[in-house]
């Protein structure tokens, strides 16, 4: 691993990868720390069917394997580590990483956003054979299937709502008896005759096995104490995500939620040199595709902030 680089790129999703092509063909010679989930959410999915240039699909980590060999054409090096602390405080930035440390001139974040989970030995066990945590990428699998959508938000809304045009039958198991999402999102799956729910109830276990994939989840109710079972094909985790902000708090802008916060329209955050790309900062899409597209915006700002200071 070299100890200065141009451009050091956080994360090894879409967004790092992108970025990584762009910088590597522009000469910066990006250096990308993978992460301790290299390649991100991409590597959780089997099937992707909505990345535009691939007609049959294809699977989640082949993508992401294209995307790397297509950086390291263009001279990215790639380091299977993690950035542990970085001083922003002065150029060039001092970034503290799993084999090393390493200076930098811009830093472009794509460390990407993890998905909550329920925290259950049997939920990690099925985690890609009928847990899933993206129905946009996994709901296909499930058509005519009965599947379980943990989570009251917003998200758990959406997720349920868009699961009914494969499933036969979608019931969300909420661990309150009322729910986050905002009124529309409610009513939307309220009004759906396809959605069921289970109130006041924690998902204590998942049952199924790699052959028969997920066959039931054991609920408890959490004011009873009853314990039950409830049948299903498929049980989508929908409680929110985590950004991998940690290291930086107190020193680039977040929202309450930690996702970095970015000039409008812009990657550039807070600190001159740093930029942000991927689920990072997106608390909307959270898309391979946006997070591609913003991987090349940054590394196009991070270009031009190099030619601005003169590097
Ligand atoms: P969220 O609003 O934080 O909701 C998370 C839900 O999961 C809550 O209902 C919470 O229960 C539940 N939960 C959290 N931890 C849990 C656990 N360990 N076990 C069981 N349940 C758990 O997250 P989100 O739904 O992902 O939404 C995040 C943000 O994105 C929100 O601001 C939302 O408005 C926005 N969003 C908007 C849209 C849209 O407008 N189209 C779509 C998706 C997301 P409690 O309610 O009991 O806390």
């Amino acid at each position: 691993m070299r100890n200065h680089s141009k451009v050091v790129i956080m994360g090894s999703g879409p967004a790092g990868l992108t970025a990584a092509v762009y910088t590597g063909r522009a000469s910066l010679e990006p250096v990308v720390f993978e992460g301790f989930e290299a390649g991100g959410q991409l590597t959780l999915t089997t099937d992707v069917e909505n990345f535009p240039g691939f007609p049959e699909g294809i699977m989640g980590p082949e993508l992401i394997d294209s995307m790397h060999k297509q950086a390291l054409r263009f001279g990215a090096e790639c380091v299977n580590a993690e950035i542990v602390a970085a001083d922003l405080s002065e150029r060039p930035f001092r970034l503290k990483t799993s084999s090393g440390d390493m200076t930098a001139d811009t830093l472009i974040v794509c460390s990407g956003a993890s998905a909550r989970l329920l925290g259950i030995e049997s939920e990690k066990r099925m985690l890609g054979r009928g847990v899933s945590t993206c129905a946009t990428c996994d709901g296909f699998f499930y058509k005519d299937k009965e599947v379980v959508v943990v989570g009251g938000g917003d998200s758990a809304m959406e997720e349920a709502t868009f699961l009914t045009k494969f499933a036969s039958g979608v019931t969300v198991v909420h661990r309150r008896d009322s729910l986050r999402a905002s009124k529309i999102m409610q009513k939307r799956a309220f009004d759906n005759p396809k959605v069921d729910f289970i109130w006041d109830s924690a998902v204590e276990e998942v049952k199924g096995n790699d052959g028969s994939g997920v066959e039931a989840v054991v609920l408890k109710n959490l004011k009873t104490g009853e314990v039950s079972e409830k049948r299903c094909d498929g049980m989508f985790v929908a409680i929110g995500h985590i950004p991998n902000t940690s290291i930086f708090k107190g020193v680039l802008d977040m929202d309450d939620d930690g996702y970095l916060i970015t000039k409008p329209d812009m990657s550039a955050t807070n600190i001159p040199g740093v930029f942000a790309a991927g689920d990072v900062q997106d608390r909307h899409y959270k898309q391979a595709i946006t997070a591609a597209g913003s991987g090349c915006a940054a590394a196009l700002e991070a270009e031009r902030f190099l030619e601005e200071i003169g590097e």
